[in-house]
């Protein structure tokens, strides 16, 4: 082949887009299509890593081809390191490539510290939120522990603790409002004192904790035999006291004898299952009158008014509702 014809090949292979063909009439010349094949293959590899492609096998020997193959394994390896890294592994280093080994070094020993720095920024923000969920939760069990105190002692306040009625200074306040309105709608209303039948007794046969029993059990159907609007507390001791608003003697009577009649028909369990019947006796004050007197006044007149018709029930054999009325008593 002519010194023109190579010039032309080996330009073409330099310059051109296009790959050129080994020229026909080099065939023959071994050493010449032997160079010629290599050239071939070392562009063909060049541009396929300018593409990013670094799988191609190259096959020709040769100190480019060398240099070529070095360069090849030197980029795959650091498509895996950099894959390592991108997979958490900040223990990657480049030990090659100059410039760019001092660069990727310096980057992922600054993430590696910025991970780092932020795992213990999250560890501490977990741990400060979990202090602040046990503060906020001891916080709630207080405030409900209080509430629950304040209700007790409002509870403890109003009422009595054996039977669960209302207390006598609850009653007194109460009624007292009652009283107020009544006297205001000039209405009438009864006050009554029950008082336990022969209860010493009752202790002294089935002892103290049976008594106890007595007293529940008399509270509660007591309380099932009054109206909603009535008014029902333990006074003390084996006493209790009621005031049925807006009720005139029949009514009061039958509110009263309601409860005298259903305490003495429902016996009490003791605590060895065996039973005993109670009694009680009732003293019940009618009041109509307002005229001149304080609803203090009021209240305590019809309390003793009620004491002496209980205490005349008594007399008259117990077991027994007694009326109170103006001057008058009903026997
Ligand atoms: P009366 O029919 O005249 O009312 O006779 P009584 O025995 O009921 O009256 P007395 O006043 O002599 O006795 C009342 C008894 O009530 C004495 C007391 O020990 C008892 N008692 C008072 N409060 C309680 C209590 O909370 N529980 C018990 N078990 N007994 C009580
Ligand atoms: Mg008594
Ligand atoms: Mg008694």
């Amino acid at each position: 082949m002519s010194s023109e014809e190579l010039v032309a090949f080996v330009k073409d292979l330099v310059n051109s887009r296009t790959l050129p063909a080994i020229p026909e009439n080099c065939r023959g010349n071994e050493e010449l299509e032997k160079i010629f094949v290599q050239m071939l293959e070392i562009r063909k590899a060049i541009l396929a890593f300018s593409g990013g492609d670094f799988s191609q096998d190259i096959e020709t020997k040769g100190f480019i081809a060398g240099g070529l193959k070095g360069l090849q394994a030197h980029l795959k390896h650091m498509i895996w390191q950099v894959q390592m890294v991108a997979g958490g592994d900040f223990s990657q280093r480049v030990e090659f490539m100059g410039e760019f080994a001092v660069s990727f070094n310096a980057m992922v020993e600054q993430l590696r510290s910025t991970i780092e720095d932020l795992q213990r920024k999250e560890e501490l923000l977990s741990a400060l939120t979990n202090k602040l969920q046990l503060e906020i939760e001891e916080k709630i069990k207080i405030e409900q522990a209080l509430r629950a105190s304040e209700a007790r002692y409002k509870n403890l306040a109003s009422t009595d603790a054996l039977t669960g009625l209302y207390n006598r200074r609850y009653f007194f306040k109460a009624a007292a409002n009652e009283i107020a309105r009544i006297k205001r709608n000039k209405r009438s209303f009864c006050l009554g004192i029950m008082d336990v039948d022969h209860f010493k007794k009752f202790n002294d046969e089935y002892g103290h904790q049976n008594g106890d029993r007595c007293l529940v059990q008399i509270a509660r159907l007591a309380l099932k035999s009054i109206r909603e609007m009535d008014l029902l507390a333990r006074y003390g001791g084996e006493e209790f006291i009621f005031l049925f608003p807006e009720a005139n003697m029949e009514q009061g009577f039958a509110i009263a004898e309601r409860i005298r009649n259903f305490i003495a028909n429902v016996p009490v369990v003791m605590t060895n299952s065996t039973s005993a019947s109670v009694t009680v006796s009732i003293g019940l004050r009618l009041v109509e009158e307002f005229e001149g007197q304080t609803t203090n006044e009021l209240l305590q007149t019809a309390i003793q008014q009620a004491d002496i018709a209980l205490y005349m029930a008594k007399n008259k054999g117990r077991d027994k509702v007694i009326v109170s009325y103006g001057e008058e008593y009903t026997i």
